[in-house]
């Protein structure tokens, strides 16, 4: 699948589940408003969909939410997705988590062919990550890393930059990655929802917090890249790598390989604007395979060029209505 600019579409996000045992505080409101059943795509629902994709070309898919792993019954998605691993066209099966079921599922994640997890820890700090998740113990979280590690999984570590929140703990965040394997990805905060806070607060541009780095570690720049919007370089101290997502101070629109599709089956050509194509009504009103396959090339054909985020003093709207646990990230 190719879309009108020329990048090969290869990488499906999809979020299996609006739902979450968190309220990270740039994410979503305290009080959220969940959908009801019959809105969301059932498990096999949601594999045919990815089925389609992986016989379009799809060779990776990443299942987040919300938090993926608090639907219930989701590892046999994972199980039935595994199977299309290796010839069956699919490279790569993995997850974003925010770690607090990681250590019941592990293994099962292993069996199903899963090899890399990206888990959500903005701090090692007990009584901070109660802050940011607004109720969320730290210990799960932290279980479910390590359980992941010993079941063989590769870990990464993503964490929302906040300003006056965590922005003195990104030393200490290298430095534990480093002692226990893991690479190290930081984000800017991205303008998605209405979150009750302001986001000119929170805002902390990376360019920054790389300089200060810096003053204690050695990046070295590098070509890796993971087909997604992180730069990412080498901690010579630890062997192992930093990456930034910076969708406000760069721009990582020009080589975009994927979409996103959410629970209720609406397919985003682009995480930072409207326009999506409803797969669940054209699935509901008894499509074949072939007639799945055409509504999915014609949103490929709808894909924008990219997205409009701007947080600024002038900008109090998110630059989309939707929040992030929508189409997560
Ligand atoms: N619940 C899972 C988790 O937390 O990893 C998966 C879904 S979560 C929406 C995916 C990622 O999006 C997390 O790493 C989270 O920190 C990030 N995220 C959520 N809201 C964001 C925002 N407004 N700006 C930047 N990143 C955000
Ligand atoms: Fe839940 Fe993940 Fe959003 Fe936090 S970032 S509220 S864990 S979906």
């Amino acid at each position: 699948m190719i879309d009108p600019f020329g990048r090969a579409i290869t990488y499906l996000r999809v979020s299996v589940t609006d739902r979450c045992d968190l309220r990270c505080v740039y994410c979503m409101a305290e009080d959220m408003h969940f959908l009801p059943k019959k809105d969301v795509l059932s498990l096999e629902e949601l594999d045919r969909i990815c089925a389609a994709f992986i016989r379009m070309g799809t060779t990776k898919i990443r299942l987040t939410g919300g938090e993926p792993l608090v639907r219930r019954g989701v590892i046999s998605l994972f199980r039935s997705l595994g199977t299309r691993i290796g010839t069956g066209g699919l490279n790569e099966l993995t997850v974003t988590t925010n770690g607090t079921q990681l250590a019941k599922h592990a293994e099962a994640l292993v069996a199903a062919g899963v090899r890399r997890v990206n888990v959500s820890l903005d701090t090692l700090d007990p009584a901070r990550f109660t802050a940011i998740t607004r109720w969320g113990k730290i210990e799960p979280t932290l279980d479910g890393i390590f359980a992941a590690k010993a079941a063989g999984l590769a870990v990464k570590i993503n964490a929302v930059a906040m300003k006056g929140v965590n922005e003195g703990e990104f030393d200490t965040m290298l430095a534990w990655c480093g002692e226990h394997g893991f690479d190290l990805c930081l984000i800017e905060t991205m303008p998605m929802g209405e979150i009750s806070e302001d986001r000119t607060e929170q805002y902390l541009p990376l360019s920054i917090v790389r300089s200060r780095l810096r003053k204690h570690w050695t990046l070295e720049d590098t070509d890796y890249r993971t087909g997604g919007p992180a730069r990412y370089f080498n901690v010579a101290e630890t062997g192992r790598r930093i990456g930034f997502i910076t969708p406000m101070t760069h721009n990582f629109c020009e080589s975009c390989n994927r979409v996103r599709l959410t629970c209720t089956g609406t397919l985003f050509m682009c995480l930072g604007q409207d326009d999506d194509a409803d797969l669940r009504a054209v699935m509901r009103a008894g499509a074949s395979d072939a007639e799945l396959d055409d509504a999915i090339r014609e949103a490929i054909s709808r894909k924008p060029k990219g997205h409009d985020f701007v947080i600024d003093r002038r900008h109090d709207q998110p630059a989309v209505a939707r929040h992030m646990s929508v189409t997560g990230g």
